[in-house]
């Protein structure tokens, strides 16, 4: 299955489970028994899951948020060669994550959070960072974002800069913006921490609409920042 089909399939199956902010719980549950079952090192408590992958030398600490806004419009997936549309905000993260750990074999360390998109998650994330001293993680917050305008530079923020350098980022279809990783940055004492947003358009409907391109550019970014 290549990447295009596994990552549509994963969003439908999120899409089935609604997981609005503060009534996470069935959707982290599901993530957990079934895109993340290979993950056996978990620590899994009211609004967050921690998941330790078993390389010692995967330091970066993926982030995704699971809750999602509610829409009164019904969501369904649809995708073409160029673009995929649905509720992207952050199945789409999730999806990504699940295609590395599952298709290509990547141990990964990731956070699944509650509440972003209430403001709730900040406190999650610093928390965790905190009760991590062992693996001295580098927090990266995986989420979709706005479609970046003509002016946006591609990379707006990122204390891990040169970190990331080793991926080119060349197209306007693939920008990064700073959002709950600002928060965190500003508020865990400059906690180094990065973004990776995937932009799309007609951000919180139900019609949210990526670039395969875009997606594909995180998902070697990623593979990228674990190879480091
Ligand atoms: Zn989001």
């Amino acid at each position: 299955m290549d990447m295009k089909q596994y990552i549509s399939n994963a969003i439908e199956r999120y899409t089935e489970i609604p997981s609005p902010s503060c009534s996470e719980r069935k959707f982290l549950d599901y993530l957990i028994a079934n895109d993340f079952a290979r993950i056996k090192n978990m620590s899994v408590s009211s609004e967050k899951v921690l998941l330790i992958g078993d390389s010692k030398n995967s330091k970066p600490l993926f982030i995704a948020h699971t809750d999602r806004i509610a829409l009164s419009d019904q969501v369904s997936i649809y995708r073409d060669d160029i673009k995929i549309t649905g509720q992207l905000d952050n199945t789409l993260s999730i999806a990504i994550l699940s295609y590395l750990v599952n298709k290509k074999d990547l141990s990964l360390n990731i956070l699944l959070t509650t509440q972003e998109e209430i403001c709730g998650s900040v406190d999650q994330i610093t928390e965790t960072i905190k009760q991590m001293t062992f693996l001295e993680p580098i927090p990266v917050v995986l989420d979709v974002d706005i479609y970046p305008d003509e002016e946006s530079p591609c990379i707006t923020y990122s204390p891990l800069k040169p970190f990331l350098s080793t991926v080119a980022i060349t197209k306007k279809s693939q920008g990064w913006h700073i959002s709950e990783a600002g928060f965190v940055y500003r508020y865990a004492n400059r906690q180094a921490i990065a973004f990776m947003g995937i932009p799309i358009s007609n951000l919180h409907s139900a019609k949210e609409s990526a670039y395969w391109e875009s997606i594909d550019m995180a998902r070697k970014m990623i593979e990228q920042l674990v190879a480091q």
